[in-house]
């Protein structure tokens, strides 16, 4: 075991702050990193040190491996936690932190490297009992005779989906076999844009499913554990709006038995750390579509229904403490919902960077609000638009609804807009309180208007 006594936290915005307060509980002193454009985050202002790595731009900052190890070594540091985002899924990245010394908070490399790869993440989860959705299951080629018989054999509609892509980009939908090799082809042209590959595969385009994705906590020690499942579905463009825990409708057998089957596959891969496992669920069935190797945007929900603090197991896991915690000690309570807020104009998603000229925070029981907001807080524009969350938990759904309709009404953010007009919406929903939803209502509400 190493003793961690000073952490970099390599990120910015809310998640900075959250693991600058789970090391402030735990007695571990911390080193804010960050860019030019980011002197006045909250965490900078907090945190034990500080050191600006670089330009606003993150490609020099945030995504600046050697300027991030020096602050390290510059600051005598034991670790670095990478956040979510940024280089927290980059494998060379936790590789280069081992190698100088450091300890990386987070999975060893190799899994990184295998999960982010979604066809050998597949590939290693078929193998392990993981149901996958149907698909290729290897690179396509430019065969197209093959291509056509892959997907004649999946059926119409399929998704044609990058290897390396991420953040809901990478993926295109085709319904009818005269546009399979186009799309094909452009989605290759994108995938190696965006993401320096152009390596794509082919899966079934599932019509209704809802995203639920299973938390899991594994020691690499053999000893793994899952925290029940968040049912994501409220997406727009394929990005996650609002996350609850547990799944609506989801009974504890099917959780049990989903559950067991992630812990084996983390047990198989001897996985270090917490993670994720995203499954589309549809009529009564899931089916795998990544893992993410990483602290996710919606770890609350999952912490205010089972009591556990994530970031401090992520970092007592890397110091390398075995867990001591069993799944039979799992208990969970009552509901969780969160909504992200985002600096975006409600009417058109532009991002709306600015200075918030007041800022008050929602609070009464069961609310938690992850943010580094202030007033007169400055949104950069060279960021991701979400500048917090907010996190409701009551006895069960409809309380956790109620409180989060309030906390959205007692929050005030003047200077910016914002998407809480559409959190309202949301939540105000017929649809949404029944939970009769799937991953594609959010859109179809919103053409609606
Ligand atoms: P990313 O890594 O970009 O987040 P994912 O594979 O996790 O990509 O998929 C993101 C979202 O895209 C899912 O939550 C879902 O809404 C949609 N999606 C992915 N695969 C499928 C599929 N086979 N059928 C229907 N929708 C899908």
């Amino acid at each position: 075991m190493a003793e961690i006594r000073k952490i970099v936290i390599a990120n910015r915005g809310e998640i900075a702050l959250r693991i600058l307060r789970a090391c402030k509980a735990m007695g571990i002193q911390t080193v804010a990193v960050h860019s030019e454009a980011d002197r006045e985050l909250k965490h900078v202002k907090l945190a034990d040190e500080s050191i600006c790595i670089g330009p606003a731009n993150a490609i020099e900052s945030y995504l600046n491996i050697p300027a991030i190890i020096s602050a390290a070594e510059i600051t005598d540091a034991s670790a670095i936690h990478p956040g979510y985002g940024f280089l927290s899924e980059n494998a060379d990245f936790a590789e280069q932190i081992e190698k100088s010394g450091f300890i990386f908070i987070g999975p060893k490399a190799d899994s990184i490297r295998n999960m982010g790869d979604k066809i050998s993440a597949i590939s290693f989860m078929k193998k392990s009992g993981v149901p996958c959705v149907p698909g290729s299951g290897a690179p396509l080629t430019e065969d197209e005779h093959i291509n056509h018989a892959i997907a004649k054999k999946i059926g119409y509609p399929v998704l044609i989906k990058a290897s390396g892509g991420g953040g809901g980009r990478g993926m295109r939908v085709v319904y009818q076999e005269s546009h399979l090799t186009n799309a094909i082809a452009l989605t290759k042209t994108e995938s190696l844009q965006s993401f320096n590959s152009d390596i794509v595969y082919m899966e079934k385009y599932l019509e209704k499913p809802r995203h639920i994705e299973f938390q899991v906590l594994a020691d690499g020690q053999g000893n793994a554990i899952h925290l029940g499942e968040r049912d994501c579905s409220m997406q727009r463009r394929h990005q996650k709006v609002i996350e609850e825990a547990s799944a609506p409708n989801i009974d504890e057998a099917t959780r049990n038995r989903i559950g067991k089957i992630v812990t084996d596959a983390c047990n198989k891969m001897q996985y270090r750390g917490v993670g994720t496992f995203e499954f589309l669920y549809e009529n009564g069935e899931f089916y795998f579509i990544e893992m993410n190797t990483r602290l996710q945007v919606e770890h609350p929900v999952t912490e205010m229904t089972t009591g556990i603090d994530l970031v401090r197991a992520q970092i007592d896991i890397a110091s390398g403490k075995p867990l001591t915690i069993r799944q039979k000690d799992i208990k969970f309570t009552g509901h969780a919902i969160e909504c992200r807020i985002n600096a975006e104009d409600p009417e058109n998603f532009l991002p709306c960077p600015g200075t918030i000229s007041l800022y008050h925070s929602p609070g009464g029981p069961g609310i938690r609000m992850d943010t580094h907001m202030y007033s007169s807080y400055r949104v950069p524009t060279h960021y991701d638009s979400m500048i917090g969350k907010i996190i409701a938990h009551g006895e069960n759904r409809k309380t956790a609804i109620a409180r989060m309709l309030q906390a959205l009404d007692e929050i005030i953010i003047d200077g910016i807009k914002t998407n809480i007009p559409l959190h309202r919406d949301i939540l105000s929903d017929q649809i949404f309180q029944e939970a009769s939803f799937n991953i594609h209502y959010l859109e179809k509400k919103l053409a609606l208007k």
